[in-house]
């Protein structure tokens, strides 16, 4: 019989998992995104209020496995996902997909935080931030010598010296050939996500010599079986499922 999964998500992956899903299981969304209305288990929206309320929630709803495909920056949807299966003694399964490793000739540079970046900036005219929503905080801070094109879910409002496109990956070669031509953009921003579908801007950059900068990957907490693969981790449900 099939055990009544929580799936927390927000990627790519997750939402292919949550389609396999029978009705007995949730998928789990923090809201910012899409919501799917057309998935075969049941969907819910919203935090759980810490990791004790994601505790309480697997009590209540009788959740008899835990899967964290979250993406690998959400740090904090992790750390709580690893301690209510502590406390609710529910096992954690996480997929913790790798990064992207730079190749011959990459010129990749990796920052900490804001403030890192924005000095890594420092000698670039035209730069494109595919970070989501964070460089939206700070359009009043762009130096003069800068024009920002930000990518992120939702397009806003132009303002002086930057350039905001909403838009929702996969993202194709040619496209982003497109924009970095199109927009004369000399630096990449990314966080390493290490996703498929993000991918083809790495070799954009690498086919116009243009460095790179990465936020560096926050640390995930330890669960009990980590997947470095969808499949592994499909493979690993179903042998629990017989
Ligand atoms: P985060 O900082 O780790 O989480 C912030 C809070 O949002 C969590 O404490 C939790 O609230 C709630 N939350 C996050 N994911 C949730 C989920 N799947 N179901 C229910 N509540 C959730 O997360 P984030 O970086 O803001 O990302 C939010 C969501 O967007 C995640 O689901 C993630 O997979 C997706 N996403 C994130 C990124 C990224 O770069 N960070 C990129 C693509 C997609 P409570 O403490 O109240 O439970």
């Amino acid at each position: 019989m099939s055990p009544r999964i929580l799936l927390l998500g927000g990627t790519t992956e997750a939402l292919r998992f949550a389609r396999r899903l029978g009705p007995e299981s949730i998928y789990s969304l923090a809201g910012l995104g899409r919501v799917p209305d057309d998935l075969p288990c049941q969907v819910r929206v919203g935090g759980f209020g810490g990791a004790a309320g994601l505790a309480a929630f697997i009590r209540e709803q009788g959740i008899e496995l835990l899967l964290d495909l979250t993406h690998p920056y959400a740090a904090q949807i992790s750390a709580n996902a690893a301690r209510a299966a502590e406390l609710s003694g529910v096992a954690c399964w996480a997929l913790r997909r790798p990064g992207w490793q730079a190749g011959e000739g990459d010129d990749w540079r990796e920052v900490d935080d804001w403030a890192e970046l924005v000095v890594a900036l420092e000698n670039f005219q035209r730069p494109l931030f595919t970070l989501g929503r964070e460089p939206l905080e700070h359009l009043h801070e762009i130096p003069l010598h800068q024009h920002w094109v930000v990518r992120c879910l939702t397009a806003q409002q132009a303002v002086p010296r930057a350039t905001v496109i909403g838009a929702r990956g996969p993202f194709d070669l040619h496209g982003e050939r497109a924009l970095f031509a199109l927009l004369g953009i000399d630096v990449l921003i990314s966080k390493n996500s290490g996703s498929a579908s993000t991918e083809p801007k790495l070799q954009v950059a690498r086919e116009l010599g243009l460095p790179v900068v990465l936020l560096r990957r926050p640390e995930l907490p330890t669960v009990e079986r980590e997947f470095l693969q969808p499949d592994a981790l499909w493979e690993a449900l179903q042998r629990r499922m017989v």
